[in-house]
């Protein structure tokens, strides 16, 4: 059998070591009994104190008289008991003697030397070895001269170096000083003149230092405390300043800005933090800062705030997806600048925030972007992966997918093998829907290119900004003259945005006049030859009232386009709303569809003509009309009016093209929404019960996993329930802020609907 060993210490080894201990503390005194000695004898010395004028005297006496009066005392000394017993075994210091410790003091070694206080043994001491001379106790006071008494509390014997050396010093001389001495710190011997050395230590520069540590400590300012408040008021200063500068970075994100210019010390970043400093204690602090000092203002740390900004944010806005019972994906692909496919992923979903009761008190539709994945591989598998993977990253159910939303590209939306239909074989109900702002853009894209004469007029808008964009002598002279008002810069026209196209239309049509009048002038003075005739050549196709009249029909077409695509881009926006703007849309294309807004639209070019100065008549009479397909209508070869031929090949043309693509492309949209539309207040209200059996029977049907047949019933009950306040709203969003928030008491009794709201 093994020995068992003890990591403890047996009964004996404990009574041993115990023994050991009490031997060593009979040999030293108690510190604290010092104190007591002195106060009780200093009553003594006071009455005494007229026996001893002078304090040479004093000192000759102690010398002498020292041999009896160490002998009275040390009895004293050795009936003081060691009662703090825990503090000593605890770092095995037993006393404070010098002679005890070496160089380097531990700060456990050093607090209990602290609380030990100065090692004063009364004597008997030995002489010096060198001088021959003893040490006496009474070299721990003087009088002075008028006779008072000063205790040196400084002044130590150690027993074990049998030197006499400085406690203060010891434990708080500056070490770094050129001027620090060792001497008294690690004990000097007894020569003749001791005192003379004495007083010398006394009044050395280190010493006074020392002993004035050495106070503070006394009173409560021990070195600890001292460190520790300087520690806790670094600790404050580095927490006011990443709080500034988090919250420097977060103003910046939020307004889209940069944090840095090419090098880091330019920039909005540091921008603002220079400004805030001129009004903020801490900021300034921070930026008196000499160079090369930590101050947290480098891009690595920005960079670093900036990604757990963004993860915070990012777990924020995961769990809120994940509370929401369903949600619609957005997604889209864009290159980077290094040619890189990057998916970006949108969630669209609904968050309801509660009150402290659990109570619900704000129902938000939210579109959260969660990021860009890079992909590789662009095919819809690859894409598929690239976004299954991610939800599985941050644990979205993908099952509870509603709805898809995507642009028209056949990789994403294609039904067969599309995103689409991969997503869908995960969430059957996940309706593709195409983005309805991205479809009108697709719209208006189609009448460019399918009828010349628009793709022709886009491209002049172009040519007339890349004229005066490319020279910045142009560029000046248009935006510098002096009598006529330089309205709106010149706009780029853009494929993908057609607001751009507006933007560029309305800068041209605004600035018009004062563009000709450059153009005119361009064209006397220039001396180049290629400039003349671009000049020449712009000034052609500005003056042509081909021109003016798509100006003045593009103008209001996008009159009626514009809000309702900036309507469509609003995040309020629901499918019901959506559906309600693109039959305006049609409505009012379909209105523009005839001779009546087609000879309004002449007059109204007439008007401008008269104002800009250019005759009212279409150029392109001379247009032969040779090649037609058959399925084009043959009645085109024999328009011969250029007014006609504008009317049919431009106008209607692109109208209907319009019109048949606003349709199409927004059937799916349609679709979907009529599905729902019987959770429109209005319609709920209107319908017959019978309506709302088959619409709520077409909508459980479909999601019959979310929706069940109960919800005619809760319909039809919600109906008369609530009448008068359905009446008060329009909206499904409405609709559920009501069943919801408003009547929460009642929200139990309308699951479904309150699903189906969803
Ligand atoms: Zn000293």
């Amino acid at each position: 059998m093994s020995e068992r060993k003890r990591d403890y210490p047996s009964g004996a080894e404990k009574r041993k070591s115990k023994r050991k201990r009490e031997e060593v503390i009979k040999k030293v005194p108690k510190i604290s009994s010092f104190f007591h000695r002195q106060d009780t004898v200093s009553d003594l010395d006071w009455k005494d104190s007229s026996e001893a004028r002078s304090s040479s005297n004093i000192h000759s006496e102690i010398e002498e008289s020292q041999a009896h009066t160490s002998s009275d005392v040390h009895p004293e000394i050795e009936e003081h008991q060691v009662n703090d017993s825990d503090i000593f075994e605890d770092c095995n210091i037993i006393s404070s003697d010098r002679g005890n410790f070496g160089d380097n003091l531990s700060e456990c070694e050093r607090k209990i030397i602290f609380k030990l206080g100065p090692f004063k043994p009364q004597g008997p001491f030995p002489k010096d070895s060198e001088s021959n001379r003893p040490f006496s106790a009474y070299y721990y006071s003087y009088f002075n001269q008028a006779g008072i008494k000063l205790v040196r509390p400084w002044l130590c014997y150690s027993n074990v170096l049998n030197k006499p050396y400085c406690h203060f010093c010891w434990l708080l001389a500056d070490r770094q000083n050129k001027s620090y001495s060792s001497a008294w710190v690690n004990g000097v011997s007894v020569r003749s003149n001791f005192t003379q050395t004495i007083l010398d230590h006394e009044k050395s520069q280190q010493h006074m230092n020392a002993s004035l540590s050495y106070n503070n400590w006394l009173q409560g300012n021990t070195i600890d405390t001292l460190l520790q408040s300087e520690i806790n008021s670094k600790i404050t200063f580095w927490r006011d300043v990443l709080h500034r500068i988090i919250n420097v970075i977060i103003t910046l994100a939020s307004c889209n800005l940069s944090l840095r210019g090419h090098d880091s010390d330019s920039g909005n970043f540091m921008a603002i933090l220079r400004l805030l400093s001129n009004y903020d204690a801490t900021l300034k602090e921070l930026l008196l800062k000499p160079k090369g000092e930590i101050n947290y203002l480098s891009p690595t740390i920005q960079n670093e705030i900036i990604s757990l900004l963004g993860t915070t944010v990012r777990n924020n806005i995961i769990s809120e997806i994940k509370k929401a019972p369903f949600l619609t994906i957005i997604l889209d692909t864009t290159q980077d600048l290094s040619k890189i496919d990057q998916l970006s992923v949108v969630f669209r979903y609904i968050s309801v925030t509660e009150n402290d009761d659990n109570v619900p008190k704000e129902i938000k539709i939210c579109e959260s972007f969660l990021g860009f994945i890079a992909v590789t591989d662009c095919s819809a598998a690859g894409l598929k992966t690239a976004f299954l993977n991610l939800t599985k990253e941050y644990g979205i159910d993908l099952t509870k997918c509603r709805g898809q939303g995507y642009d028209g590209a056949n990789v994403m939306s294609g039904i067969y093998g599309g995103l689409q239909t991969l997503i869908k074989e995960h969430a059957p109900n996940a309706d593709y829907v195409h983005c309805a702002a991205h479809a009108l853009n697709l719209v208006l894209n189609d009448a460019a290119r399918h009828v010349r004469e628009i793709s022709t007029f886009f491209d002049n808008l172009e040519k007339v900004y890349t004229f005066f964009g490319n020279s910045i002598k142009r560029w000046a002279m248009l935006s510098d003259d002096p009598s006529e008002k330089y309205l709106i810069t010149l706009k780029k026209v853009c494929p993908t945005r057609w607001s751009s196209r507006n933007d560029a239309l309305l800068a041209v049509k605004k600035n018009f006049l004062l563009i000709m009048k450059t153009l005119y002038q361009l064209n006397l003075i220039s001396n180049k030859k290629d400039e003349r005739e671009e000049c020449k050549n712009i000034i052609n196709i500005l003056e042509s009232y081909d021109f003016l009249v798509l100006v003045t029909f593009f103008s209001s077409l996008f009159e009626i386009i514009n809000p309702i695509s900036k309507a469509l881009q609003h995040e309020n926006n629901d499918l019901q709303k959506s559906r309600i703007l693109l039959s305006n849309l049609l409505n009012r294309l379909c209105q523009l569809r005839n001779q009546i807004s087609f000879n309004s639209l002449l007059n109204e070019s007439k008007d401008l003509a008269k104002e800009w100065g250019v005759t009212t008549v279409f150029k392109n009479s001379r247009r032969k009309i040779t090649k037609r397909f058959f399925d084009e209508l043959s009645q085109d070869e024999r328009i011969s009016d250029p007014e006609s031929y504008f009317k049919v090949n431009v106008y209607y043309c692109c109208l209907d093209i319009l019109i048949s693509q606003t349709k199409e492309r927004f059937q799916s949209l349609c679709d979907l929404s009529s599905m729902f539309e019987i959770l429109q207040p209005e319609k709920l209200l209107s319908s017959s019960n019978e309506e709302i059996l088959i619409a709520s029977g077409k909508l459980s049907v479909k999601y019959s996993k979310d929706i069940s047949v109960n919800l005619c019933d809760q319909l039809k009950a919600l109906k008369t329930c609530l009448k008068s306040e359905i009446q008060k709203i329009y909206s499904i969003k409405e609709l559920i802020e009501l069943l919801l928030v408003k009547f929460n008491s009642l929200a139990s009794s309308f699951p479904e609907v309150i699903t189906a709201c969803f």
